[in-house]
């Protein structure tokens, strides 16, 4: 199935990022550990396909320790479903966009209810 175009911010036109979840990677043989969002493997991790056999979603991302032992110590994982925003791409594009469309006249019904509420109860000014 082909994947599903993400949506696109309502502001600058750009994708808006997948919500993804870090998956931390402890070492093997590590004691048990209450950290949420952690595996502990029974051999370093190498490659993205290894750390799917620990996952139901979709892995997006790895991070790697270093040489000369280099094995993955995070990755990010997808729902497939979920991104951070349904309209936005980030808060400063949602921002932007309230700035544009209040320039170009627009406001909330509650807005003008209180422009209306502030013009009956104004204290005339002598
Ligand atoms: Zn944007």
């Amino acid at each position: 199935m082909p994947e599903k175009l993400p949506p696109l911010c309502r502001h600058c036109g750009n994708a808006i990022p997948k919500r993804v979840t870090s998956i931390y990677v402890r070492d093997p043989g590590s004691p048990p550990s209450a950290m949420k969002d952690s595996i502990t493997p029974d051999t370093f991790l190498k490659t993205k396909t290894d750390c799917e056999q620990y996952t139901e979603f979709q892995v997006v991302s790895v991070r790697y320790w270093p040489e000369p032992e280099r094995h993955i110590t995070r990755f990010g994982v997808w729902d497939g479903v979920t991104y951070e925003s349904q309209y936005f791409c980030n808060d400063g594009c949602a921002k932007s966009f309230g700035y544009l469309m209040v320039r170009e006249g627009n406001c909330t019904r509650k807005y003008n209810e209180m422009v209306k509420l502030q013009a009956i109860t104004r204290t005339p000014v002598s």
